[in-house]
């Protein structure tokens, strides 16, 4: 059966404008009911590949794969996909009511369905009061709203959705947020959904595609990404603040083995074996986010061992319910996210303990991640 075919299937896409490479080697399975995030940073391929999927650019290299079928040479419209863009492409002479009903009437649902179909939907959307005006005359986020609602109403079986949400103001922004989902869940509606916007990613995203200058970093789930970032990309750009980054030197002594910056050494004797079955040279990069550094004595109390830090605060930054506290190791500065209510202050000397069941290490030359 069907299931077990990928609904979509990319194999080796590449695509290259003019001798710039947008998209480059990318596979890519996607499961019938799936929400897939593409998340990286501007630039970084997310719209081209998508408008490969759809139809809009054809690839330079590599396959695309509709449910088994090889679709590169299929026109959009026999896809079967539908999809918000950027630019919304909004009939601008109509008014709100008929760029909903569209999509319904070129398949000849019954007046009365439109009507209840469109009117549910503009309810949703907050667009009741806009219904009879023209889509020129719109707001961007009215605009967006539209161009999301006439979509989903035509109840395709793939969505790829292009930042959709960019232009909605926070508040109805986690509504529609929220919508979405629902559809995805509860019609089992497929959805490739492309943002820079790490949350957003992490909150919609069965699976997220880490993308970085045209490639794939990570497909992963939201946990797996935050927990197990495979390449120092993933690690730095996933998570606020970003995850701290130290150089050391990997150092054997007897039957021991330590990661080494300056007079400050982490022992890390049972990672060994893959330690010096991965990595190229001698230098690893030690990577820990900023919520798994502790004060020593609230780390002791947890049971936690290893190398006591010595820091020295060098900022303190209140957020809602956290600090963000900047802290100096020798010539570094890293970032330590401690409760509210902790009173450290500018230029109080302590001792940190980094979890280290919470460490990462990367490789520094192939920036991947020894585990
Ligand atoms: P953004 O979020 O800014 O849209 P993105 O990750 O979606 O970024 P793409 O729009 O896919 O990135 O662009 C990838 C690269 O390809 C960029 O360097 C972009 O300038 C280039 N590019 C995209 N479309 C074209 C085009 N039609 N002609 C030439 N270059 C293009």
């Amino acid at each position: 059966m069907s299931e077990e075919r990928p609904l979509i299937l990319l194999r080796g896409l590449r695509k290259e404008f003019n001798g710039l490479v947008a998209v480059e080697g990318l596979d890519l399975e996607i499961k019938e009911g799936e929400f897939i995030c593409f998340l990286g940073p501007s630039g970084c391929g997310k719209t081209t590949t998508l408008r490969m999927i759809a139809g809009l650019e054809t690839p330079t290299a590599g396959d695309i794969f509709l449910r088994g079928k090889r679709i590169n040479d299929l026109p959009p419209q026999q896809r079967q996909v539908g999809f918000v863009f950027q630019n919304y492409a909004l009939f601008w002479h109509a008014t709100v009511y008929d760029n909903l009903a569209f999509g319904l009437r070129v398949r000849e649902v019954s007046k009365e369905e439109i009507d209840r179909r469109v009117r549910e939907t503009a309810a949703r959307f907050e667009l009741e009061p806009l219904l009879e005006t023209r889509a020129s005359r719109l707001s961007l986020s009215a605009m967006q709203r539209v161009a999301l609602g006439r979509t989903l109403l035509t109840e395709p079986n793939v969505l790829l959705l292009d930042e959709p949400l960019n232009n909605i103001r926070p508040g109805l922004r986690e509504v529609m947020r929220a919508e979405l989902k629902r559809l995805q869940q509860q019609l089992g509606r497929t959805m490739i959904y492309v943002t820079h916007d790490q949350e957003e990613a992490m909150t919609l995203g069965d699976r997220i595609l880490v993308m970085n200058m045209g490639r794939a970093e990570q497909l992963a789930s939201p946990r797996q990404i935050y927990h197990r970032p495979e390449t120092l990309f993933v690690a730095g750009f996933i998570g606020r603040p970003p995850m701290n980054f130290l150089e050391t030197q990997y150092r054997v002594e007897g039957d021991r083995a330590f990661l080494e910056r300056g007079n400050l050494r982490w022992e890390v004797s049972e990672k060994r074996s893959i330690i010096e079955e991965k990595v190229k040279g001698n230098r690893i990069v030690l990577g820990i986010r900023p919520e798994h550094i502790l004060p020593v004595a609230e780390a002791r109390e947890k049971g936690l061992t290893g190398q006591a830090v010595p820091v020295t605060v060098d900022l303190v930054q209140p957020l809602a319910r956290k600090k963000i506290v900047d802290l100096k190791v020798g010539d570094k500065v890293i970032k330590m996210l401690v409760p509210g209510t902790s009173s450290l202050a500018k230029g109080e000397e302590l001792e940190v303990i980094f979890d280290p069941r919470k460490m990462h290490l990367f490789d520094q030359k192939t920036e991947r991640a020894i585990v």
